[in-house]
């Protein structure tokens, strides 16, 4: 039954919304006609619900003649037993597969499209966030927020939203921008008195898509042209996708309106891949450029970068160049030799969160996993956020990834700790000895 209703949905899909939607879930159950179905996010759920489940009833009433109920449940989740009860509804919908991508001023990368994305488990929520705004741009989320580290994506995301949009409709008129492109450019209208020419473009759009804004700080009346710019894209019911490095609230010298705005849609973040996801992204890479490299050399490369995706390309390409020029094979010992340097000269000038965590068990006397652990006990939970303070001060990675690093935990736990150790040096001398001490010894 589930083979004919994947197979049913393969002629009703275009193969990206397949992947995303029909591919990631999963039939658990079949009992009294309730057919039970994992998701792996809330978001698919929600999806599931609006768009799917009611062609599910459908077409499993049409072949079995039977009201077959399908009950969404959230992977890992337990539900007790929370019906999603479909009515019959409208089947007819079709997405226009091999429509050519059209570019018009979009500037979009055609190597950054949804079906080069690999997805996995730091970018999943991202990928299908994504997904549903090019499908129902201006609908549901927004404007669509993306935020995470460097090299993990989100660019990619953004190029791959306009290009589905186009596909789905090569009328509509995308526009993709850095934060510093929109920034030169309003100021650039204004030197050239062209300022109504300006809004107008920008006003004009369908879908605008604004990378990186953590470099609209500073910028008082960029954020003022864009706070317009966004006011009336808003109300014309018009899709605003925008990305940072980290989240509204925490970069300098935002405009809380702009904050405030950025709230009302829909903000996900995106962490390292896992090894699993490296792996593939990498097999993916290869495939695509013909290169024959076997897997345990693949998990080797994937092995040596872990947070940043253009740097794991950058290895490939490395060790593609080092076979190429030594006329030799792709092998585990030859990518060693091309990567020996580049992993030696991350380790020595990088502070890590795990030496972090290395030399603040080691000086208060507790362990890594009591900091990446839950007990609430003081003598731990202290050294705790001393440890994500000095993640946050020492190294460049994000929130989210901090948090990841320390067991799991949620980006605001690392807010949280950060500040009260911060708030506590005003007056603390102890443990301003204490920082200082860690300080030196990890710089
Ligand atoms: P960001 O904008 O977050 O800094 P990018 O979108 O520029 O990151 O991604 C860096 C590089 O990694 C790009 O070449 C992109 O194609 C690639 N990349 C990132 N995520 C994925 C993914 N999930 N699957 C395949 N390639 C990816
Ligand atoms: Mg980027």
């Amino acid at each position: 039954l589930w083979t004919s209703l994947t197979d049913y949905f393969k002629t009703q899909l275009n193969p990206v919304s397949y992947e995303t939607w029909i591919s990631s879930a999963e039939p658990k159950q079949f009992i009294n006609n309730d057919l039970i179905i994992e998701l792996p996010s809330q978001l698919h759920k929600t999806y599931w619900i609006q768009h799917l489940a009611p062609k599910v009833v459908a077409f499993l009433y049409e072949t079995t003649g039977e009201e077959i109920n399908p009950v969404l449940q959230i992977k890992g989740e337990i539900t007790a037993s929370a019906q999603t009860k479909m009515s019959l509804a409208n089947t007819a919908q079709s997405n226009n597969d091999n429509v050519p991508t059209f570019m018009r001023d979009a500037k979009l990368n055609d190597r950054y499209t949804f079906s080069t994305f690999v997805t996995g488990k730091g970018n999943q929520m991202a990928h299908a966030a994504a997904l549903v705004v090019s499908e129902e741009p201006g609908r549901l989320y927004n404007p669509l927020f993306f935020y995470g580290g460097v090299g993990l994506g989100k660019t990619h995301l953004m190029h791959a939203i306009g290009h589905q949009m186009l596909l789905n409709n090569p009328d509509a008129k995308v526009k993709y921008v850095t934060s510093e492109a929109f920034t030169n450019g309003f100021i650039n209208s204004l030197r050239n008195n062209t300022p109504e020419d300006f809004r107008k473009e920008y006003r004009s759009v369908d879908l605008l898509l604004v990378d990186d804004i953590q470099f609209f700080a500073d910028k008082e009346s960029t954020q003022e042209e864009f706070f317009h710019t966004f006011n009336s894209l808003y109300d014309d019911k018009k899709q605003i996708v925008l990305s940072s490095d980290r989240l509204p609230n925490e970069i300098p010298k935002l405009q809380k309106r702009l904050i405030s705005r950025f709230k009302w849609g829909l903000s996900v973040d995106i962490t390292p891949p896992d090894l699993e996801t490296r792996i593939a992204i990498l097999r993916n890479k290869s495939d695509a450029e013909n290169l024959e490299i076997p897997d345990d050399t693949l998990s080797y490369i994937a092995g040596q970068i872990d947070s940043n995706i253009r740097e794991l390309e950058g290895a490939l390409v490395r060790v593609q160049a080092y076979a190429t020029l030594s006329n030799s094979e792709i092998t585990t010992s030859l990518a060693a030799d091309a990567l020996k340097n580049l992993s030696l000269k991350d380790k020595s000038n990088e502070v890590s969160i795990a030496i972090v965590q290395d030399r603040v068990a080691k000086y208060f006397h507790v362990t890594v996993s009591d900091l990446k652990g839950k007990k609430r006990v003081k003598a731990i939970v202290m050294p705790r956020q001393i440890a994500m303070y000095l993640s946050r001060e020492l190294t460049e990675n994000s929130l989210p990834k901090i948090g990841s690093e320390f067991g799991g935990k949620d980006h605001t736990t690392v807010i949280h700790a950060h500040e009260k150790i911060a708030v506590m040096l005003e007056t603390d001398d102890k443990l301003q000895r204490q920082i200082s001490d860690l300080k030196s010894e990890l710089n």
